[in-house]
Parts: structure tokens; sequence; C-alpha cells
């Protein structure tokens, strides 16, 4: 694992000019005397190639690139902080226009470039394994902060290789902010003004907020949902999912059976396994039974340990039996390999370290002690 870079610290003033629209930038295109078709251009080279400034356009002309200097910057986030695994998972701390954190994780597996992205700084949802929730929800993030996360993530991979998938996994309850996530989406898989990701490489996470659900149903979008399920049974998801009280379990799989019938994508339940906890074999025979019979993945995700939390990663053994006891039942189940751990890949983790560590000074953390 490489040290942190250091980075750039300082606050931004300019607007950025890779989350403005294409409306909006050709208007000030327009204002200031120049042809529509350079947006082509500067789209070019925000979604293709890795831009460090907009002297770096040289096919734009002088003047152009100068004006542009002066009214805007590229990206709607600055990264703070960068850590390298050895895995290969980058994860990055990117710093707002208003000094607060977000984070992304740029994951590679075989041929697949993934990025993680966050959609809310902080989430009120309180599920109690996870360090994103700990002191709840500041804001959400605006569709040009979401799309700018993969943006950065692209800058990081070598020219010629792009971004391939995007899991909405990040920080925050993402139907939460289903508006600007959605835009931002948009955004992601438009040919025109984005990289034309194919919206079935696109994976949205939630905690289950049954109306949000069906709300995206009704988008006439290819995504593919996940719900974070974490208990075969109400007492227990009550317990590890707090917002479970107000809204039950059974809410929850028929919004989830309502995404299956109006888009005709299988949903995946995520199920954080926690040692001793939701890891016996008879929550694995209670999943199996809840699943059985429906069109469902399930993906098993080792606990990541948090700080100060009391939970422990299950057993090898353990995850292995739950597996085949869910399998049994006719229900996929895979596992999730743990990837980018010494870097604090999992959920709020890095800017839980770093405000906690930095409190307002440098980037320096001591991100693998
Ligand atoms: N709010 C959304 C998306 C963000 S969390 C949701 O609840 O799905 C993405 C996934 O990571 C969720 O399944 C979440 O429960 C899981 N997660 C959070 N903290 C974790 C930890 N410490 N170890 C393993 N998985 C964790």
């Amino acid at each position: 694992m490489s040290d942190g870079e250091p980075t750039d610290t300082a606050t931004i003033q300019k607007r950025p000019l890779f989350g403005a629209t294409a409306d909006e930038a050709r208007a000030w295109l327009a204002a200031v005397g120049h042809k529509p078709y350079r947006l082509k251009q500067i789209h070019q080279w925000a979604f293709h190639r890795r831009p460090k400034s907009f002297a770096d356009m040289t096919d734009l002309p002088l003047d152009l690139r100068n004006k542009l200097d002066a009214e805007w910057d590229l990206f709607a986030t600055r990264v703070a902080y960068r850590g390298v695994a050895d895995d290969g998972t980058d994860k990055l701390l990117l710093r707002c226009r208003d000094g607060r954190n977000v984070e992304c994780v740029l994951m590679a597996d075989g041929p697949r470039r993934t990025v993680c992205v966050s959609t809310q700084v902080g989430c009120a949802m309180g599920c109690v394994f996870c360090a994103s929730g700990l002191k709840g929800v500041e804001r959400s993030l605006t569709a040009a902060e979401t799309f700018d996360q993969v943006l950065q993530a692209q800058q990081l991979l070598p020219p010629g290789e792009s971004v391939t998938h995007i899991v909405v996994m990040g920080m925050g309850e993402s139907l939460a902010n289903l508006d600007n996530l959605l835009v931002a989406l948009d955004r992601v898989c438009s040919p025109d003004d984005g990289l034309g990701m194919s919206q079935r490489r696109v994976t949205i996470s939630t905690v289950g907020l049954p109306a949000k659900i069906r709300k995206l149903a009704e988008q006439d979008r290819q995504y593919r949902l996940a719900v974070s399920l974490h208990a075969p049974t109400e007492e227990l998801r009550d317990q590890l999912v707090p917002v479970n009280e107000k809204i039950g379990l059974t809410a929850v799989m028929e919004a989830a059976d309502d995404y299956f019938r109006a888009t005709g994508r299988r949903v995946t339940y995520e199920y954080v396994m926690l040692g001793g906890v939701n890891d016996r074999p008879r929550h694995a025979t209670a999943l199996g039974r809840l699943l059985k019979g429906r069109k469902a993945h399930v993906n098993l995700i080792p606990y990541n340990p948090v700080a100060g939390l009391p939970f422990v990663r299950p057993e090898p053994e353990d995850v292995r039996r739950f597996q085949a006891t869910v399998q049994d039942f006719g229900v996929a189940v895979t596992v999730r390999r743990t990837k980018g751990r010494a870097i604090d890949a999992a959920c709020g983790q890095l800017r839980r370290r770093y405000e906690s560590a930095a409190e307002g000074a440098a980037a320096v953390v001591a991100i693998d002690s």
C-alpha cells in the first residue's frame, strides 16, 4: 500500500464545468463568442482523457482556454486524499465546495472497473454496523457532486481504460436522494453528455424505502436494484436496521417484488454477515424460506470491522455453510470478496478516520496503521 498523496485542500470558488448541463455550457460558450461544437471537444476531455487543467485542452483556442480558466473549475470536487491498496483498489476522499468530504472507491476485477459512489454526506438510516451513519446525515449530494465521483475515478485509470460499472453503495441512503441520483446517472449513461454507460451496469443499493423503490421502478430505466436486507425476520432487522421499525420487512419485500415485475430485473439482497449475530444456521434457513420462489440473488458481505463498533467478522466456515443452506432453497448466493480493506474501503470509514485524525489539518493520515 502506498502512502496517501497529500493534495490540494483549498476551497473551490468557480463553477464546475464537467458538472454543468449541456445547455448551461452551450449558453456560456455562446455568451463568450464560441461555437456550440466546442462542447463536444470539452466533453471528450472530460470523459475520455485525463486533463489536469484547461491548459491541457490544446485543441481549444487559447482565448477559450483562458476564459474557461477564469470562470470555471474542471471538477465539482477536489481530491483531498487518495489511498491505494495492494489489490489495486483506489479510495478517494473528495472535498466538496463547502468543505465536506465524500468517499468514492474504484475497484478493478478482471476487465471490470467499478466505481462505488456516495449519495450523501453521512447517512440518516443508522444501521448499527455501518460507519457512515454514526454521526447522522449532513446533507445530500448534488447531481454534479455525484456525477463528479465517476469522473474523478475515471481520471485514475490509464488512458484507454474506462469505468465499466457503477455501484451506488457508498455513503448515504441512495433513494433518500433519488432525484439528484437519477440526474447524475442519466449523465453517466448519456452517450452525448456523459460516459455512455449501459444502464444495466449500474446497481443502486438501498436500505429499502418502499415508496422510492416504486418511484424508481416507474422511471423506465434498467438499473439493477440491491436491497440491504441483513436479517430474515422483523425482530432481527429492527435491531440491525433501525428504520425497519417504521417500514417493516414485508413492505420492503413487496416493493422489491414490484420492482422485479415492473423492470424484469432480478433483485439482489445484500446481507452483511456479523459473526454470532445474523450468521447462524437458523438465520440461513429463515432467509432461504423468505426468498424461496422469488427471482432473487443474495450477496453475502462479510462484515468489514469499524473501529469502536462491537461486531466481528463471521468465520469463513460459517459463511460457506450459510451460503450452502440458502442455495438449497433454490436461491443464487454469492459471497462478496472484501476489497481495499487496508484503506478502509467500506462505507464511511475513510471519511471517519480522516476527519477524526486530521480535524482541519492537512491530509496527513496514518491510514495503514
Ligand atoms: N444506504 C444504502 C447504500 C449504502 S451501504 C444501503 O443501505 O444499501 C452499501 C452496503 O454496504 C449496504 O448493504 C451496507 O449495509 C453495507 N455495509 C455498511 N457497512 C458495512 C460494513 N462495516 N461491513 C460490510 N458491509 C457494510
